[in-house]
């Protein structure tokens, strides 16, 4: 079975509409993990393609404040300000959709999904020392994470952790061979908002069958989505750190 694994959309439509053309045909079943809205200037057609396309989804930390199931005192102005306006925005059949999304983890044929990490679903794991004690929590062997848009992720190689780097920026994929002797917690990064310093859109295509995960970068017109977002009138920063990826 071939997985297309997507986390941290953040309702920017462009990056996944990119990120759908170019996946087209090359994998069986979608999954989501997590976070659709909050940032970007279009939840509703991103909330309704994943409504459409995700076999499995589990809810970021944005599903819950743009959908009101959270109050808004732990996100900083900016987070809130794009929450605050994506509530207004969000149709009342597509907030029923993002509100009856499952916690994480959620365990699938072999693997399992998370926001955060596998105790927690807020929780950021972006070092090797933060993600150690998070494989004690693993059901399988296999986990799919998102929450920091940071692509890459961590291996259990025999008791030591190693960082997974993010695609190099002269390359548009790379994978890894999935060794059963280790343990693997994948980010495949934000389609929406990449953080990792390349702002193109971030997914992951996971072949169950070929034991092994390929890490994408897709590019997508970031001037298009930034437009949109200042036309919203949601803060400009959203706009401007879509163009570096930070
Ligand atoms: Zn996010």
């Amino acid at each position: 079975m071939r997985y297309l694994i997507l986390s941290d959309l953040h309702a920017n439509w462009e990056a996944l509409d990119a990120v759908a053309r170019e996946s087209t045909g090359t994998y069986d079943k979608a999954i989501c993990c997590g976070d659709l809205i909050g940032y970007a200037a279009d939840p509703n057609l991103v909330v309704q393609w994943v409504h459409d396309h995700c076999a499995i989804v589990v809810r970021g930390n944005h599903d819950r404040a743009c959908t009101g199931l959270d109050d808004l005192e732990w996100f900083n102005p900016v987070a809130r300000a794009a929450a605050l306006w994506t509530q207004k925005a969000l149709t009342p059949e597509l907030t029923d959709y993002a509100l009856s999304l499952v916690k994480g983890p959620v365990l699938l044929d072999g693997f399992e999904i998370a926001h955060g990490s596998p105790f927690d679903e807020d929780e950021y794991l972006l070092a090797a020392s933060e993600a150690g004690h998070a494989f004690e929590y693993l059901e399988c062997r296999l986990a799919f994470f998102g929450h920091t848009h940071v692509q890459g992720g961590f291996i259990w190689n025999r008791g030591r952790v190693e960082t997974i780097g993010r695609v190099p920026p002269q390359s548009t994929s790379e994978t890894l061979e999935i060794d059963h002797e280790c343990a693997y917690m994948i980010n495949p990064g934000s389609v929406g908002q990449p953080r990792d310093g390349d702002p193109r859109a971030a997914w992951v295509l996971y072949d169950s069958d070929a034991h092994a995960v390929a890490y994408h970068r897709t590019p997508y017109d970031i001037e298009a989505a930034q437009r949109k977002i200042r036309d919203a009138g949601l803060p400009p920063i959203l706009a401007d750190r879509l163009a570096v990826g930070r």
